[in-house]
């Protein structure tokens, strides 16, 4: 039996045979603990016919262990010279459509077309590239298909944003995207040792899944703007930034010290001391106008 991509020995084989050195500008860093990858599996509650989609499989590590779940897997892969390795390495009656593809450019729907049911929900397990991190989390967040679950390691500093409640420093558009929909923890914390090459930070295995009872939210452009206007300068207070939607949603100074009234949010507090309460709130008061 052979030993499993991701065991040292093996990993280290494949990149010598197909003459790979892994590409820093790609984020690549391979999975080399199989111990990892199972509780990555684990975690994600992959069930025989799931359709889940892995970003960026690389030499095949987590792919191969998700596979072997009878999952039914739609990968996306930018860099070329790894194609070629995933079609040799990975069992050839494995269940998976590999695009090379930018998952940042990517359209899903088109993606899914003859292969994916797009009514049924779609889980995403993933050890991510982590220079595009944040990209790709807002990007199937807005994306529109049925998303249920995201399992995915990053770099520890962006799972505590993720994480982070009002109040705290790491709060901000990431944790209010993901909070208003989903719900999140860290299922795992991963040292830079259990990757080839290691990266220079400490990882973790965010568990994010879709909420039962997601937030209705009427307005969706419009509460992103707002968010992202409130969170532009965060040392400046919620009054100062809001004063950018004045001459675009506000006509007046004057509304704006309204809304801010009405919202009952003192003029000097800051972005990241609101709720995701106060933000509803004020998307609310800004379209009724
Ligand atoms: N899944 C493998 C593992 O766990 O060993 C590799 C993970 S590595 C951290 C990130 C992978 O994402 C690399 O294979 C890299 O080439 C790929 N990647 C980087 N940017 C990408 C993009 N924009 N779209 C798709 N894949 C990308």
């Amino acid at each position: 039996k052979r030993l499993p991509i991701a065991d040292p020995i093996r990993t280290s084989e494949i990149l010598h045979h197909y003459h790979l050195q892994a590409k820093k500008s790609l984020g690549q860093n391979f999975l080399t603990n199989p111990a990892v990858i199972n509780s990555i599996v684990t975690t994600a509650e992959i069930a025989p016919g799931d359709q889940v989609i892995e970003v960026g499989p690389g030499i095949g590590a987590l792919t191969e262990q998700i596979l072997a779940q009878g999952a039914k897997l739609l990968a996306y892969e930018i860099d070329g010279k790894l194609i070629e390795v995933l079609t040799n390495e990975l069992p050839a009656d494995a269940q998976i459509k590999i695009l090379h593809q930018d998952v940042l450019q990517t359209d899903f729907n088109k993606d899914f077309e003859g292969y994916f049911d797009p009514t049924k929900p779609v889980k995403v397990v993933a050890n991510l590239p982590y220079y595009i991190t944040t990209p790709i989390i807002f990007r199937f967040l807005e994306s529109g298909i049925p998303l249920e679950s995201l399992t995915v390691m990053m770099q520890k500093e962006v799972a505590d944003r993720i994480e982070a409640q009002p109040g705290k420093k790491d709060f901000g558009p990431l944790s209010i995207a993901v909070q208003l929909d989903m719900e999140s923890h860290i299922a795992l914390n991963v040292p830079p040792s259990s990757f080839t090459p290691a990266p220079k930070v400490d990882s973790a295995v965010v568990q994010i899944v879709r909420k039962a009872q997601p937030i209705r939210l009427p307005n969706k452009d419009l509460f992103n703007k707002i968010v992202k206007v409130s969170f532009a300068q965060r040392r400046k207070t919620i009054y100062n930034n809001l004063k950018h939607l004045v001459g675009q949603e506000l006509q007046t100074i004057d509304d704006l010290h309204e809304l801010l009234r009405a919202a009952a949010i003192a003029e000097n507090r800051r972005a990241e001391q609101l709720s995701i309460a106060d933000y509803l709130k004020l998307t609310e008061l800004v379209d009724a106008k």
